[in-house]
């Protein structure tokens, strides 16, 4: 039987207005995303996160800096948007260009602005089942689990792809929610065999159908955050024909996108909390 499909467009829609009520109880929320250098995906993410910032009341600060900035010049750029007073949430969009150490430059981020959780002590929050800012897409996975009634509890999931940003938020927060987790990435034996085993399945991998529909257990929840740019447009990383055998499963595009863009906006909101008092932030 074909799955239902999840729509994350709606979810998401619905969720910003939510924020967009939040905002104007909030006052002025300053959001500030940095680009270096001109990666046409990462420009076209920058778009739509400050589309969707405006939309629901947000300042959003655009900083575009050019491809040879240096490290140094960077982290001074970020040293001011940390002493920044009008700018709550942060975020240096990544990947950074290869002279520029990354890790370095997250652990440059003022924690409490750091609306993608990158920092080892919000990173550290999470590993350890107190969340504080945690990356966007991870959230929007499990907001999506949520809203369609997912039975995490005692359930099997896997998930494909072990990366800061996606894959081991995701297994983390999957794991806190009482799930048995399984994580799978590019030395993964038979991956296949993993995959089948997944009452929920989530695959950010980054290469399309990676999964087929033989890799998809019978009625299972098949949440697909990959984004490949091709002649089609934008695919995710499941084939298609795995609709066929999932229970439930995600579109791309209108399933994961749409749901990262809401959840950084709530992670923007959050921070602004943070920074006010109204939530507690560890050790602030
Ligand atoms: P990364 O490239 O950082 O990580 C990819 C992961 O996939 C790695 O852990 C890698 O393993 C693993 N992998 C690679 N090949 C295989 C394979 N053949 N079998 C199993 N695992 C494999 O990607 P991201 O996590 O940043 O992104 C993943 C996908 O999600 C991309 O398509 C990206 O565009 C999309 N994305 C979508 C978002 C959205 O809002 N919908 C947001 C963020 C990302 P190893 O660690 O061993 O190298």
């Amino acid at each position: 039987m074909p799955a239902g499909v999840i729509d994350g467009k709606a979810l998401a829609e619905r969720i910003r207005g939510e924020i967009a009520q939040e905002v104007r109880e909030l006052g002025e929320i300053g959001l500030a995303t940095v680009l270096v250098g001109d990666d046409p995906a990462s420009d076209i993410y920058i778009r739509l996160k400050h589309k969707a910032a405006a939309e629901v009341g947000i300042n959003a600060r655009d900083i575009r800096l050019a491809s040879q900035t240096t490290e140094a010049e960077l982290l001074e750029q970020v040293a001011r948007l940390n002493a920044d007073e009008s700018i709550d949430g942060l975020l240096v969009q990544l990947p950074l260009p290869d002279h520029i150490d990354e890790a370095r430059v997250i652990r440059a981020l003022d924690p409490v602005k750091d609306v993608d959780g990158l920092h080892p002590l919000n990173f550290g929050q999470l590993v350890l089942g107190r969340p504080t800012h945690v990356g966007a897409t991870p959230v929007g996975v499990m907001r999506l689990l949520e809203e369609n009634g997912v039975e995490l509890e005692g359930a099997r999931a896997v998930v494909v792809g072990r990366s800061d940003i996606v894959g081991k938020p995701a297994a983390l927060l999957l794991l806190h929610a009482n799930a048995t987790v399984t994580v799978c990435h590019s030395r993964t034996r038979d991956l296949g065999a993993v995959t089948r085993e997944a009452d929920v399945l989530v695959v950010a991998v980054g290469r399309t159908a990676v999964i087929g529909p033989d890799d998809v257990r019978e009625g299972a929840t098949v949440i697909d955050v990959g984004m490949n740019r091709g002649d089609e447009g934008v695919v995710g990383d499941v084939d298609p024909g795995a609709a066929e055998r999932a229970g439930l499963i995600t579109p791309v595009p209108g399933g994961v996108g749409p749901m990262t863009i809401a959840m950084l906006l709530a992670s923007a909101v959050k921070a602004a909390k943070y920074r006010r008092g109204i939530l507690a932030f560890p050790g602030g």
